[in-house]
């Protein structure tokens, strides 16, 4: 900034303002005047004056009259009172009453004007005011704002002095330049601001809003993109070199041709292994969108070009999935691979850290255990977390660590777009937002408890068909203090229930070798049925699984759900998911009604969010979710895109850095460190 602006003046300036409001307001966080300017209404009363024909009872309206008659003041106590006075309004007496405003009476005299808002009894023709505007009000506007204050501040001061400001004209420096205010119709700063907190119509509001909201993401998107070009310069790594020819081999000798959706992303990927800079990529995916194969291809380019590929997975049971699936695609190249879990026995975890030491061992894939300090590498050169969200913070950074690999994050938490950009802000995305083709949506049923036997029924005809089935519900047992069904009584329930099936049992408490059993079991196709808590949540593939019946269903959220049944759906034939519940709670009906509305990721975590709040999509409070003063990721988000795709473009333009046009939004950007390479607040 060169010099202060008169923004900067201190509210000490404004007539009325003494040393208690100067400390009244500062616990507001105003200090200058241009803290004062935003300290924007967090609502707006609508005040549009209607006639009284058209009030409904109990609602909120606004009339235009004339006081008739003297008002009227009770007393009860020291500080409580009711006023009342009648109002004469388009040809209707009124009765206002109005609670500790004895303080108006001498202004409401008869014969004067004023606009009455509050909440309308049409019996009583009467309005009970929360707000009177005495005098020549403006009955053109239709909106009054709504401030927050504290202490014995008032509205009326607080009014008055942000009146007194924008009368001077002392508004924040112009930051956007004229040709995008004019690219998307956004008016001046100036006008915004004294739009929001006078407000003449629904229209000049919007776009008020739409202006600042619009700054907002502009300033934090230049943040985030310059930090990150900046660290890439500063993280100058060797480009690994790949053999594209062979990469295309690799992905033809695949038993399906990649979906557009997976080339894009593996494209994406592949560019970052041969930049000269780190990778560090979020891929998401839909459950059954085909991360994995995409994972492979890239551990496959890795290796051919001499080095070593880690893929860390949350549980065993993935574990053991993943590193059979990709020994059968590595195995014709002659790609050494190995699994490594807290079961692994001692002897062959020292095999194992020799093999990854010398380099003999190519692919690695395990869960945390990979982790831990004493597994050495010989030249790790991509390291992927799949189900990343499952992973802390601290444990994906352990891996990172080691050697300083491209890093690949997967993860099948549809974090709608924008949200993943404020998310995950310092992080490139690739998305694989198309699921293969042939696929049918699974069709998902609500049925209450008490349906059982229908459900057990359409199990078996599906069964006798040769399909299989999950059951899924909450608890391993019994529990004295929920009243939700267990894994361990349903399976006992289901072998009775279905005498000609053979029904599995998984869950968290099994020994290693059991669970083993259970899974491979039925991935072999010998168990029917598998009874299961959600260990099978993330990432389990079996093909032929056709049925997901989940009990207790509104016991989980909307993205668990989903993921669940995720697990069915994976072949061409139909699948179907039940919901069994009857939930007490408005939302659990709510998340019940929307999984069987949608089979769309990105959807139910868009309502999710609703229902939620991002935090607790998110699992932990994530950085890089800075705290706008009006704009909302999740609402706004087309926004937030436009302004990803801006703040690049002015980025990329020579002339972002010289011309004076760009001087405060460079100012900004320089002066918040995302050039400097210094971590961002
Ligand atoms: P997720 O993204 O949930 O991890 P997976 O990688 O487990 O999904 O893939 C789900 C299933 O889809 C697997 O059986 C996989 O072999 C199959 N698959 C992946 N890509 C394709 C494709 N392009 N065409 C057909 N099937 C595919
Ligand atoms: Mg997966």
């Amino acid at each position: 900034m060169t010099s202060l602006t008169r923004a900067q003046t201190s509210i000490e300036e404004l007539k009325g303002v003494g040393p208690e409001t100067m400390k009244e307001l500062s616990r507001l966080g105003i200090v200058t005047w241009e803290d004062l300017l935003w300290h924007l209404p967090y609502r707006y009363e609508n005040i549009a004056i209607r006639p009284v024909e058209e009030l409904e009872h109990e609602a909120q309206a606004t009339l235009a009259g004339t006081v008739q008659g003297p008002p009227n003041v009770k007393y009860y106590g020291a500080k409580k009172n009711r006023l009342f006075f009648r109002l004469f309004a388009d040809g209707h007496l009124i009765q206002v009453v109005a609670f500790n405003r004895a303080f108006l009476k001498h202004k409401l005299q008869p014969e004067t004007k004023v606009n009455v808002t509050g909440k309308w009894d049409r019996h009583r023709a009467q309005l009970t005011a929360q707000r009177i505007e005495v005098g020549d009000a403006d009955e053109t506007r239709a909106y009054a704002p709504v401030y927050t204050i504290t202490g014995k501040l008032t509205v009326r001061q607080l009014e008055n002095w942000i009146k007194q400001v924008i009368r001077q004209g002392a508004f924040p420096e112009e930051a956007l330049p004229a040709f995008l205010r004019k690219k998307y119709k956004l008016p001046t700063i100036a006008e915004a601001i004294a739009t929001l907190h006078q407000p003449e119509n629904a229209q000049t509001l919007k776009n008020a809003r739409r202006r600042v909201v619009y700054e907002e993401f502009l300033r934090f998107q230049l943040n985030i993109q310059a930090y990150k070009r900046t660290r890439r310069q500063n993280e100058y790594a060797q480009p690994t070199k790949i053999d594209e020819a062979s990469i295309r081999q690799f992905v033809q000798a695949l038993p399906f041709a990649l979906t557009d959706a997976q080339t894009r992303s593996l494209r994406e990927i592949l560019a970052d292994i041969q930049a000269d800079h780190k990778m560090n990529r979020l891929l998401q995916g839909d459950v059954g969108s085909g991360k994995t194969v995409v994972a492979a291809c890239a551990m496959y380019a890795v290796v051919s070009a001499g080095k070593q590929a880690a893929l860390m997975v949350p549980t065993e049971i993935l574990a053991t999935q993943h590193a059979e699936s990709l020994a059968d695609l590595f195995r014709p190249y002659g790609m050494e691979l190995a699994r490594l879990t807290g079961s692994t026995k001692t002897a062959r975890r020292k095999e194992i850290h020799a093999g990854l030491e010398s380099g003999e061992i190519s692919v690695i894939v395990g869960t945390h255990a990979l982790i831990q300090d004493t597994v050495p590498f010989h030249d790790l050169g991509l390291v992927i977390t799949d189900e990343q969200h499952r992973f802390g913070v601290g444990q994906r950074r352990a891996l990172r660590e080691k050697g300083n690999p491209d890093a690949l994050f997967m993860t099948a938490t549809p974090i709608p777009r924008t949200l993943a950009i404020t998310a995950y802000g310092d992080m490139d995305v690739s998305r694989i937002d198309e699921q293969p083709k042939g696929r049918k949506a699974v069709q998902t049923y609500w049925a209450k408890p008490d349906m059982l036997e229908r459900v057990i029924a359409f199990v078996r005809k599906e069964t006798a068909a040769g399909k299989q089935a999950y059951v899924i519900c909450p608890l391993i047992e019994e529990s004295e203090q929920l009243d939700v069904q267990n894994a361990i009584d349903l399976h006992a329930q289901l072998e009775m229930l279905m005498p000609d099936n053979s029904i599995g049992l998984l869950h968290g408490r099994l020994r290693d070798e059991e669970k083993e059993t259970a899974m491979n079991g039925f991935t072999g196709g010998d168990i029917d049925v598998l009874v299961s808590t959600t260990v099978v949540e993330v990432g389990v593939n079996v093909a032929n699984a056709t049925i997901m019946v989940i009990y207790d269903a509104d016991r989980f959220g909307l993205s668990q759900l989903h993921q669940l049944r995720g697990r069915v759906g994976r072949g061409e034939a139909q699948s179907y998911c039940i919901l069994l519940s009857d939930p007490t709670s408005e939302t659990g009906k709510e998340r019940m009604r929307i999984m069987t509305e949608t089979t769309d990721g990105f959807v139910l975590a868009e309502k999710d969010l609703r229902l939620r709040g991002p935090g607790e999509l998110l699992g932990q409070k994530q950085s890089g979710m800075p705290e706008f003063r009006l704009a909302d990721p999740v609402h706004d988000y087309r926004a937030l895109d436009t302004a990803r795709q801006d703040a690049n473009t002015l980025l990329d333009a020579e002339e972002f850095w010289q011309h004076p046009k760009y001087q405060p939004l460079r100012d900004y950007v320089q002066g918040s460190g995302a050039t400097s390479g210094e971590k961002l607040d």
